[in-house]
């Protein structure tokens, strides 16, 4: 269920903090220590999936959850009217560093097309 080396697992277990959010028993979300938006939000399971590229059936109404709660923080800050951006970085090539499954959500901010 949870990676004891896994930096994302720690802050979900209150090992090392991080400003939370919003918490319940699946997911939980913090804000970015390196914030790229004036909203810069994570979303995580407190299931340890390493990627998108190891998801598996079991787990589509986790990350199903994960992406729901996303877009209800994104209501509750505001951000739907202007309209914001759910990210999930997979693998090097897409500059994934942390492998434990992340939506970023960032908002506050216009976004251009194609990202970078
Ligand atoms: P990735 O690059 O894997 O898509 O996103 C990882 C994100 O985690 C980055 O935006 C980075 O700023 C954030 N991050 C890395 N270490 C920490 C940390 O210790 N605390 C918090 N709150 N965010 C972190
Ligand atoms: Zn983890």
């Amino acid at each position: 269920m949870s990676d004891p080396q896994c930096l994302f697992c720690k802050i979900a277990g209150g090992e090392i903090p991080a400003k939370v959010i919003y918490q319940d028993d699946d997911v939980v979300s913090f804000e970015d220590i390196n914030p790229q938006a004036p909203v810069h939000l994570l979303v995580i399971s407190r299931t340890h999936i390493p990627s998108l590229d190891a998801l598996d059936e079991a787990q589509e109404s986790t990350v199903g959850r994960v992406v729901r709660i996303a877009a209800e923080l994104a209501r509750s800050r505001g951000l739907a009217a202007d309209g914001y951006r759910l990210v999930v970085n997979c693998g090097p090539g897409a500059g994934q560093t942390v492998y434990h499954l992340h939506v970023h959500l960032l908002g506050g901010r216009g976004f251009s097309w194609p990202p970078g």
